[in-house]
Formats: C-alpha cells, sequence, structure tokens
C-alpha cells in the first residue's frame, strides 16, 4: 500500500497545503503540536534521512530553503523551529522523508 505523504502530494487525499512546486509540497499538521505546524515533503517517496543518498543533495537543500520561505510567508518573525524525526528513537511515525515547522509559541529545550 502506498504511504499516506504520497498520497497527498498526488492530492488523493485532502490536505491543507500551503506550499506547491514540482518537487516539493508543504501542508499544516493534521495534529498540530503549536500554533503553526507544516510538514514539508519531496514529492519523490524517500523513507527518511537514514535513507538519503549523495543523489539526494540538492533535494534536501531545497527542502530547508523552502522551509525557511514557508516560516517568512507564515510571518514566523520570532524564530521557529525545524525538526527531522528518525526512525523510531527519532518519534518517526511515516516512513516518508518529511521536515517540521512548527512555531507561533516558544519551544522547549531539550525536546521530549
Ligand atoms: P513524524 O512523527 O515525524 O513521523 O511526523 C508525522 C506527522 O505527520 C505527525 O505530526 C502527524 O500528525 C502528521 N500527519 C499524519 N497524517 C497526516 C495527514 N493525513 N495530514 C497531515 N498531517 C499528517
Ligand atoms: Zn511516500
Amino acid at each position: 500500500m502506498e504511504c499516506i505523504f504520497c498520497k497527498i502530494a498526488k492530492r488523493e487525499i485532502p490536505s491543507d497545503v500551503v506550499y506547491e512546486d514540482e518537487d516539493i509540497v508543504a501542508f499544516r499538521d493534521i495534529k498540530p503540536v503549536a500554533p503553526i505546524h507544516v510538514i514539508v515533503i519531496p514529492k519523490e517517496h524517500i523513507e527518511g534521512v537514514h535513507s538519503l543518498e549523495d543523489k539526494h543533495q540538492a533535494l534536501v537543500g531545497k527542502l530547508i530553503l523552502k522551509a525557511k520561505d514557508i516560516a517568512n510567508q507564515l510571518n514566523l518573525k520570532e524564530g521557529y523551529r525545524l525538526v527531522l524525526n528518525v526512525g523510531e528513537y527519532g518519534g518517526q511515525t511515516v516512513s516518508h522523508i518529511h521536515l517540521h515547522i512548527i512555531g507561533g509559541r516558544p519551544m522547549m529545550w531539550p525536546p521530549g
């Protein structure tokens, strides 16, 4: 069965998309942990950071640069957090690489 984020990228299931181009889709998290919580994904199915290869270098760079643009667009002037959860201990629940943009409130450190 195809993964849920691939389905979102193909618009096969609804989501609140805030940005899209030929490589990337960004949409609001269905269970936000802060006033702003956006998930940024490549359209290509890559399982996670652990499965990245050298050929993904430009795509991963673009993911972060677009996350910055989206954060600016969402007016996160006071700052925000970018999170990549990796694998079981990293808290990754969806096996399609994704960058969280979390903002709109101060963040704690260390994370749980
Ligand atoms: P992670 O725990 O890093 O794998 O993050 C996965 C995130 O995807 C969680 O914050 C979920 O709330 C979010 N999520 C799962 N399904 C959907 C969906 N259909 N639409 C939007 N966000 C989702
Ligand atoms: Zn996928």
